[in-house]
């Protein structure tokens, strides 16, 4: 009998089965139909021995001094502060937006002060700020819209900006300084052997056994437990009971090249040439010194493996009946990207598997002085039987 079933061994379902198994003491079972653990952040060493992210690249960052110090049991760190690049009118120029893009675009030398003003010269009016491309418009102006924002985020979501939920484009800042770091998060680095290597220290525990190749559909009655976390898809939980959850996919194409170093920075953005969106070079982020070098590219696509929950607001809506149903299931908890429909960075899992562990802990407490009785007999016996206990004041 496990105390746990865990469905995913991803973020989510990695943080919960460590803090259960070397904290709580319990037994726990975690089932993944891939064929390795890490979730979306898997990476491993392809045939040329250089360490790839296999389904893109995935950059440690956060505010968090809880997550961070949480993950630093299992990993060492190394310092990494993300830069991007994207290609536009011929020219390579950083993104976020920033004092050098400005000025290498337009072939000015403004500084801080004086982009701040071009740019508000650029800015629209837009009394109520609905969409995505409100929020650039009303920023930068239409014309740095049109060479940044809307052909990206067209070939990245397969829908216009001014179809889009605003928080798509509130992510990206627009700097008047020369600041040309991607995060400004208190802590950004990658783990220094890589995040698979991070997630067995974290999975290696003789209370956890993992089974990977296994959708859970396939042992969930056979295998006794007491409760289950899940962190898969939410709306596949309950048999798309009100309809598919919508989701944009990727298609990676990962290339090795026989050259040292390929591209001008980690990443290069692509928003109005090619099919695909971005170009990572891996050894940028890991450090790794090798003679070749491992890219790949990023095409967006419809069908595939689910990445993103396109935020709309009947999405939205579409989710908060499946959460209803998810809340009104007994001993069944729902957790990560997938489980809560909603597009988390790394760290944001992290901290919510973290609440949620808590959670349980706080509950199995309160089941324990519940329902553990001192043994008393003759009149403190009877009494304990007429005053209602109350557990919280135990
Ligand atoms: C292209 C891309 C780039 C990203 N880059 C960054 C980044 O730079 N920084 C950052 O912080 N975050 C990044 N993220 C987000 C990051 O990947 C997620 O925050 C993280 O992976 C979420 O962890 P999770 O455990 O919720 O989900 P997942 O990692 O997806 O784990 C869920 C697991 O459940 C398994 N599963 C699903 N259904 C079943 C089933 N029926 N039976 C058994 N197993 C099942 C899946 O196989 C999967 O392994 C990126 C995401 C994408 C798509």
């Amino acid at each position: 009998m496990f105390d746990y079933l865990i469905v995913g061994a991803g973020f989510a379902g990695s943080v919960l089965a460590e803090r259960l198994a070397t904290r709580s003491n319990k037994k726990v079972l975690v089932v993944d139909k891939r064929n390795h653990i890490a979730g979306n952040a898997y990476d491993h060493y392809n045939e040329e021995g250089i360490l790839v992210h296999k389904y893109g690249p995935h950059i440690f960052h956060t505010n968090s001094k809880d997550v961070f110090e949480y993950l630093s049991n299992f990993t060492d760190w190394r310092p990494y502060e993300h830069r991007v690049l994207a290609s536009v009118d011929g020219q390579l120029v950083p993104m976020p937006i920033n004092l050098d893009t400005i000025n290498k675009l337009y072939g000015l030398s403004l500084n801080s002060f004086e982009v701040e003003q071009f740019l508000e010269s650029l800015a629209e009016q837009v009394p109520v700020i609905k969409t995505s491309e409100d929020v650039v418009v009303s920023k930068v102006g239409r014309e740095l819209y049109e060479k940044f924002f809307r052909n990206y985020t067209r070939k990245q979501w397969g829908m216009d900006p001014s179809e889009l939920d605003k928080s798509v484009t509130s992510r990206v800042p627009t700097r008047t300084n020369r600041d040309d770091r991607y995060f400004t998060d208190t802590y950004q680095a990658m783990p220094l052997h890589g995040y698979t290597r991070m997630f067995e220290r974290m999975l290696d525990h003789p209370n956890i056994k993992v089974m990977l190749n296994t959708d859970y559909h396939d042992i969930v009655d056979f295998i006794p437990f007491k409760e289950m976390i899940f962190s898969g898809p939410v709306d596949e939980y309950f048999d798309f009971k009100y309809g598919k959850l919508p989701y944009r996919s990727l298609e990676f194409k990962h290339e090795t090249l026989n050259t040292e170093n390929y591209l001008a920075a980690p990443v290069v953005n692509y928003p109005n040439d090619n099919l695909y969106t971005r170009i990572t070079e891996f050894k940028a982020l890991t450090g790794q010194k090798h003679p070749k070098t491992s890219i790949v590219y990023e095409y967006p696509k419809a069908e595939g493996d689910p990445y993103y929950p396109v935020p709309r607001l009947e999405n939205a809506e579409l989710y908060n009946k499946y959460k209803k149903l998810a809340d009104e299931t007994p001993n069944v908890h729902f957790v990560g990207r997938l489980a809560t429909y909603k597009y988390y960075n790394m760290d944001q899992v992290v901290a919510q598997a973290l609440t949620l562990y808590k959670k349980l802990t706080e509950k199995s407490e309160e089941v324990q002085k519940a329902t553990v009785k001192p043994t008393i007999t003759g009149s403190a016996a009877i009494l304990d039987k007429l005053v209602p206990r109350d557990p919280a004041k135990e």
